[in-house]
């Protein structure tokens, strides 16, 4: 396939590595997060950390949108489910997220509430339609790359008059989490640079990251989410690190432009305000980090339509969701992983969404394998 087979050549994989081989010095440590876990899922998928002379080291972030919503967004969206004249659109891998006391999207709906898994806004909307009688919330997620969905669904429903659709908007934005990581007080990681992501940027481009080279001098790569993609974002990132410099690369140049999608972020900013601080699994309250409907759209947010609250939930305590969202900790140095913790079993968000870490290790089995600090003890 033009554009996929060509970006997984296994032989192109193994020169990349040999070149990286070539270029690493020996005597220091190379640490770069790889931000997106659409690029955590590729790392796991084809075994790139294989490749990896030993001192470059991958760590795992929080951008997975199902990993990072905490919990009490979760009970506040089944609270609303439960209302009977509500029904509450929501994207599948929401469904079994674990909420407060062993709750969550799916036991609320075998238990009569009425939620519909849908593919797309324009689903909830067509919902919204043919059930007039009904409200209908979307449960929207996600970062900057669903965020334009969203928006098109709040255009065409103000457009359409239908006074029964609105959206429990939990949108957050890639910038304000990687500040928050470079800036955490907690256990905070030691990083080398980012492998920024992909979708996300071909929304907003890469000026958005410039903060991370002047203000962190941290090297920053935007790449693709092929094996290949990521392998040469690594060697863009070690050279950097080699060269002394902080700069904001594209590799990904065949999807995303400097500017990013105009339109995109027009429709954005029309739809959308900046909240002043919104809660992060992992991260905590995070200023600047989130969106919520403008004024001149308050009609269709459901937060305010039905008056939702945001209970303090608590993750389950033996879960290390929160610090492997933050690149502080591994899957495997959760107690319960692939234990207690498993895909048909989650304890946690990271084992639910195909982009959560502990997912990405359990379905390719790296678990398995020696971790890469015994490979490196031995
Ligand atoms: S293995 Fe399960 S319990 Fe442990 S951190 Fe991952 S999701 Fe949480």
């Amino acid at each position: 396939m033009k554009y996929v087979d060509e970006f997984r050549d296994g032989e192109l994989a193994r020169g990349m590595a040999r070149r990286l081989a070539k270029i690493v010095r020996p005597d220091r440590d190379y640490r770069f997060m790889e931000f997106c876990g659409g690029h955590t899922h590729a790392i796991s998928r084809y075994g790139l950390e294989d490749l990896l002379p030993t001192n470059v080291r991958m760590i795992h972030g929080p951008g997975c949108p199902v990993c990072v919503l905490p919990i009490g967004r979760i009970d506040a969206a089944i609270e609303l489910a439960r209302k009977p004249e509500i029904i509450l659109c929501t994207y599948a891998d929401l469904m079994r997220v674990p909420a407060s006391g062993g709750d969550s999207l799916l036991k609320a709906k075998a238990a009569g509430a009425d939620i519909r898994m849908v593919y797309s806004t324009l689903d909830a909307l067509r919902i919204a339609e043919t059930e007039p009688q009904r409200q209908v919330v979307f449960f929207a997620i996600g970062f900057e790359t669903t965020t334009p969905p969203t928006a098109l669904a709040i255009r065409l429903a103000a457009r359409k008059q239908l006074s029964n659709f609105s959206v429990f908007c939990n949108h957050v934005l890639t910038p304000a989490a990687m500040r928050a990581i470079l800036t955490s007080k907690d256990d905070r990681v030691e990083l080398d640079g980012f492998v920024g992501p992909s979708h996300v940027s071909a929304v907003i481009g890469v000026t958005p990251y410039r903060f991370v080279a002047t203000e962190f001098e941290k090297p920053l790569v935007v790449t693709g989410f092929e094996p290949l993609d990521v392998m040469q974002a690594i060697v863009m990132l070690t050279t950097q690190v080699n060269e002394g410099r902080c700069e904001i690369e594209n590799q990904y140049g065949r999807a995303v432009s400097p500017q990013g999608n105009l339109k995109a972020q027009a429709e954005i900013a029309d739809i959308f305000d900046l909240r002043e601080s919104f809660e992060w699994r992992g991260l905590g309250e995070v200023p600047a980090s989130a969106l919520r409907l403008r004024e001149t759209y308050a009609q269709f947010d459901a937060e305010r339509r039905f008056a939702v609250e945001t209970p303090v939930a608590r993750d389950n305590p033996a879960c290390e969701c929160g610090a492997i969202l933050r690149g502080a900790k591994r899957p495997h140095d959760c107690k319960l992983f692939g234990t207690v913790c498993t895909p048909e079993t989650p304890i946690g968000s990271c084992m639910v969404s195909s982009e959560g870490a502990c997912a990405a290790q359990w379905t390719y089995r790296r678990f398995d394998e020696p971790t890469r600090e015994e490979r490196m003890a031995s």
